[in-house]
């Protein structure tokens, strides 16, 4: 049980991503001051939209300069934090070294924040912003997971630094963070395990999450000529944000949380966007064989692999998410509702233009 005083400040690492955004949107809502912890106080655009809103809340924000990467330089920003939220990691797909682009920063930083935490009398709570990533690889361990869906008992054995990079970075973060944990008594720690993430970003035109890309190429003509059936679990990004402040605040919040709304595919997730803009965008309309990609996606993209396609096309992914709305109450919005307002978002923000 760790009850969390409103009054005091809560931090946010990487509070300028696109996740981030919608969870310090919610706390200065609430009335709460957060400490938003970024590489770069100075970069006006990346830190616009929350100096707007933190003008309309009751909560106030004030900025600190930290990196995953500079050991300690997260304690200034901690100074006076009950609740500590780590959602800074990098998400790409595409990096030119795993280990340097991805796992260092995933786990030193995890590793730095939490030995802040530690030395941080007044911190009793920290909440990770983990991932389904951390508990599954490939669609196809979702299906031989007891049950046939993945739970927060289970833990992803299949990725590495060749096959599936992130996740590999993303399941050594959070192994790590209950490390650390499970080494002392003074936090508790709660993971927050998003599958997809989707819906609309604060900062459209300044977002480096390789959700906002997945939804581009779906409609500038990247897959005109159909889908693959890619499957996955999504969640929105305001479903995720409720979350976070749920896990943050719930006294008796404990462990991982699955958060995922719906179980689906690339396929169907763009063609969910087919009533509402089908006529103005070149959406997907089929789905892409098998036997073609597993021939010429290796070739496009150096992440698409043989195995990539075989484990992960045509095969369905399923997710347990009871326990996050038993315990915290979560609700999630449908998949059509994350599509649309994502894209909306786009054409009316003129970062994609409609034919
Ligand atoms: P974004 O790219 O929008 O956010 C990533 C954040 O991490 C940015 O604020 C970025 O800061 C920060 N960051 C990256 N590298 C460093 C570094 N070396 N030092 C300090 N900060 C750094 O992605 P998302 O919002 O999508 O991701 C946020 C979290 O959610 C991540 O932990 C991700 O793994 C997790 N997640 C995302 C999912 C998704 O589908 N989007 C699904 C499941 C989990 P800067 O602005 O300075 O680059």
């Amino acid at each position: 049980m760790t009850e969390i005083d409103k009054t005091k400040p809560v931090l946010v690492t990487g509070a300028t991503g696109y996740v981030a955004g919608w969870l310090v949107k919610k706390l200065l809502e609430e009335g709460i001051d957060v400490h938003a912890a970024v590489r770069n106080p100075d970069n006006k655009a990346k830190l616009a939209h929350l100096d707007e809103i933190a003008a309309k809340s009751k909560g106030s924000i004030s900025y600190f300069k930290s990196d995953l990467l500079e050991e300690g330089s997260y304690a200034e920003a901690m100074k006076g934090c009950e609740l500590v939220y780590h959602t800074a990691s990098p998400f790409a797909l595409d990096v030119k070294d795993a280990q340097r682009d991805l796992i260092d920063p995933a786990v030193n930083g995890t590793k730095n924040v939490l030995n802040s935490a530690s030395a941080t009398p007044s911190v009793k709570r920290v909440v990770v912003t983990s991932s389904c990533a951390a508990i599954y690889g490939d669609a196809i361990d979702t299906q031989n997971a007891p049950g046939g869906k993945i739970t927060e008992e289970i833990w992803n054995t299949t990725s590495s630094l060749e096959h599936g990079p992130y996740s590999y970075s993303k399941t050594l973060a959070e192994k790590k963070a209950w490390e650390m944990q499970k080494a002392q008594s003074q936090w508790d720690l709660v993971c927050i395990n998003p599958s997809f993430v989707m819906g609309p970003a604060l900062n459209p035109k300044n977002t480096t999450s390789e959700s906002q890309s997945v939804l581009m190429q779906m409609v500038d003509g990247t897959m005109k000529m159909g889908a693959p059936k890619l499957g996955f679990g999504v969640v929105d990004v305001r479903d995720v944000a409720e979350a976070h402040f749920k896990a943050g605040f719930t006294p008796v919040a404990q462990g991982r949380y699955i958060t995922s709304g719906t179980e689906t595919d690339l396929l169907e997730m763009a063609m969910s966007l087919i009533p509402k803009y089908g006529d103005r965008f070149p959406l997907p309309k089929k789905a892409l064989p098998k036997w073609l990609l597993m021939i010429v996606a290796p070739l496009i993209n150096k992440n698409y692999t043989r195995r990539f396609i075989k484990d992960n096309v045509n095969v369905p992914w399923s997710g347990d998410n009871s326990k996050i709305k038993k315990e915290l109450g979560m609700e999630f919005r449908p998949l059509q509702e994350s599509m649309e307002d994502g894209l909306q978002q786009l054409i009316d923000e003129g970062i994609v233009v409609a034919k």
